[in-house]
């Protein structure tokens, strides 16, 4: 399982992730965005990290929503609102909660993804961060009800490994939905910046784990 003390720190490697990985994911949208994403999202966690300590003793619930609602208000795009949905929504089957297993942990990752898709409306094979998201989900779902006495940590690190396998696929891509779309088949030939971000996502939960 996971205690709050643990989804501090993923929230906390989140923000690490996008401080390092600012000026790559910047680079990734100059290709087939506006070259603003890693702006967008390290902005928006370092919002998430000034807002923390006023939550920090509240439960697992109260901190993925401000966590949401933060990145909701500070990261623009297309990309604020779909990854303030994901933690929004994460957030609802998990208030009140000081800790989490397995099973709460996924669900709380599905319903968030469940909330991108209902938002975004993107399908498997638009090129957007739902092709990292979707896929993923499943994986970490057919590991909790294959063997449960799997721990998180096994779990996430297959889920992290597939979410990789899913980004390097988003390449070939044709654009489908968002910013991207408008370079149809120039879309071609390069990674998803929003998938990236979701890899990273992942990372850090898994980094909080082990
Ligand atoms: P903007 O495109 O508005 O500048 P960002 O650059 O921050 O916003 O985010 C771009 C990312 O948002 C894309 O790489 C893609 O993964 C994601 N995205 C865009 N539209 C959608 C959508 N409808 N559903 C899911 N993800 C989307
Ligand atoms: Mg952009
Ligand atoms: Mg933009």
């Amino acid at each position: 399982g996971l205690t709050k003390a643990q989804i501090l720190q993923w929230l906390s490697n989140c923000a690490q992730y996008f401080n390092e990985n600012k000026e790559y994911l910047t680079e990734l949208d100059r290709e087939i965005g506006d070259a603003d994403h890693g702006l967008n999202m390290q902005r928006g966690f370092a919002g998430v990290m000034a807002k923390l300590p006023t939550v920090a003793d509240k439960d697992i619930g109260s901190i993925l929503k401000t966590t949401g609602m933060t990145l909701l208000s500070q990261v623009g795009g297309a990309s604020g609102p779909l990854f303030g949905t994901f933690f929004i929504k994460g957030a609802q089957s998990v208030a009140g909660k000081e800790s989490l297993s397995f099973r709460e942990v996924f669900q709380m990752l599905k319903d968030g993804v469940d909330g991108i898709v209902t938002r975004g409306r993107a399908e498997i094979g638009d090129k957007t961060m739902c092709d990292v998201w979707i896929p993923t989900i499943a994986s970490l779902e057919i590991a909790g009800c294959s063997d449960t006495s799997a721990s998180l940590a096994q779990a996430l690190t297959t889920a992290v490994q597939r979410a990789e396998e899913c980004l390097a696929g988003t390449i070939p891509m044709k654009a489908k939905k968002g910013r991207a779309s408008y370079l149809n088949e120039r879309s071609i030939g390069h990674q998803d910046p929003g998938a990236t971000s979701a890899v990273y996502i992942l990372r850090a939960l898994l980094d909080s784990v082990e």
